[in-house]
């Protein structure tokens, strides 16, 4: 409450004080070199493909590849900048596969948008070195992955932007926000400016100041993306508690993978050198309807992520085209993993699944 009531009594709730603060704190928790806050992931992923398609001079229907299994806006901020959206198929992390990313390759291939689904970064480093073998941009969905350590760093770094979700359900839970962090400078500047409607502040104050302080110049057709210090300010809060948060979930993760393991299923695993933020625990059944129904008899409620994208009609034309998307958007269960999740809860959700539920495999046999 501190946090909040100090924006309130200094009379400043907008962009700037504490979205400043909390830029400064994500660069550290990090080590990313920039970090602009937004008011979501959403915008944050249209701030990406917006400022590499400027910056690297793509044009409209330039192709990017990315995956049918995520919330939509991963996919929509393609769509938001006339580009291409090329499917690939998932892997057993439900994340892209390399394989499939390399079969999906085009000369109008401009970059990859990888989504660490569920706080697994999967097979992230094998889609960098295709990525720089074929001069590909990659963007980070890390919707997912706050927290998430890969080879002990943030995986941002492996990325030309990381985007990441602060919003109500997410790791770092505000109401809504989200980061967006390039690695290159004057992108991070591109992307304040567009974040602000276009607006040209800075360049206006230290040319002219004195009376005409209240002057501004605007010179791109920006958004009003900004963040503002009453989200920075739960987010504070948020961030303090991520680390400690993100070990009970692993903790909850790992007896899952115990109890239901012991049953003959399978929870999504993390990639070796992947310390996931475990944002999902996610287990594969045959018959999920089914289990589905019998977990709400007992006032519990799985999560699906995500129906394949696929399925709607501005990505239907690429129907079919990923067997292994397909199959996991009807097998995969989000199970409640959460800091407030007992171990008593959890035995009780997995003697549930073990009831009603049949196992299945981690990748489809079709
Ligand atoms: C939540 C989410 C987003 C969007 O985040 P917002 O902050 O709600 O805009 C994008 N991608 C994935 C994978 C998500 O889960």
């Amino acid at each position: 409450m501190s946090q909040i009531r100090e924006c309130l009594e200094d009379g400043w709730t907008g962009s700037g004080h504490k979205t400043l603060e909390i830029e400064q704190a994500w660069r550290d928790y990090t080590g990313l070199p920039h970090a602009h806050f937004v008011n979501s992931a959403t915008a944050a992923l249209h701030l990406a493909v917006r400022v590499l398609k400027e910056q690297r001079g793509w044009h409209s229907g330039d192709e990017v590849i990315t995956t049918p299994i995520t919330f939509v806006s991963t996919n929509h901020a393609i769509l938001y900048e006339g580009l291409s959206p090329v499917f690939a198929d998932v892997d057993e992390y439900a994340c892209l596969s390399p394989e499939s990313v390399l079969s999906q390759l085009t000369p109008r291939t401009r970059a990859v948008m990888f989504v660490g689904l569920g706080g697994r970064t999967g097979r992230l480093e094998e889609i960098v070195d295709i990525c720089r073998a074929n001069g590909l941009s990659l963007i980070l969905d890390a919707a997912h992955l706050a927290g998430t350590k890969f080879k002990g760093e943030d995986p941002g770094h492996l990325a030309d932007a990381a985007c990441y979700s602060f919003q109500a359900v997410k790791n770092v839970p505000t109401a809504d926000s989200g980061m967006v962090c390039f690695i290159d400078p004057e992108m991070d500047a591109l992307a304040r400016k567009l974040s602000w409607l276009g607006i040209d502040k800075d360049t206006y104050s230290r040319s002219s100041g004195g009376s005409y302080a209240w002057m501004y110049g605007v010179e791109n057709l920006g958004y009003k993306y900004n963040g503002n210090s009453v989200m920075a300010a739960l987010a504070l809060v948020g961030l303090k508690y991520l680390d400690e948060d993100n070990a009970r979930r692993y903790l909850i993760n790992a007896y899952y993978e115990d109890l239901l393991g012991l049953e003959g299923f399978q929870v999504v695993p993390s990639s070796p050198n992947c310390r996931s933020s475990n944002h999902l625990t996610q287990v594969v059944v045959e018959n999920r309807p089914k289990v589905i129904r019998a977990l709400q008899e007992h006032s519990i409620f799985p999560g699906v992520h995500y129906r394949d994208n696929l399925d709607y009609p501005m990505y239907s034309h690429a129907k079919g085209s990923c067997p292994q998307a397909e199959y996991l958007s009807h097998h995969l269960l989000s199970l409640p993993n959460h800091y407030q999740v007992t171990e008593n809860d959890a035995a009780e959700v997995a003697s549930i699944i073990a009831q009603s539920g049949r196992p299945a495999p981690l990748v489809s046999r079709a």
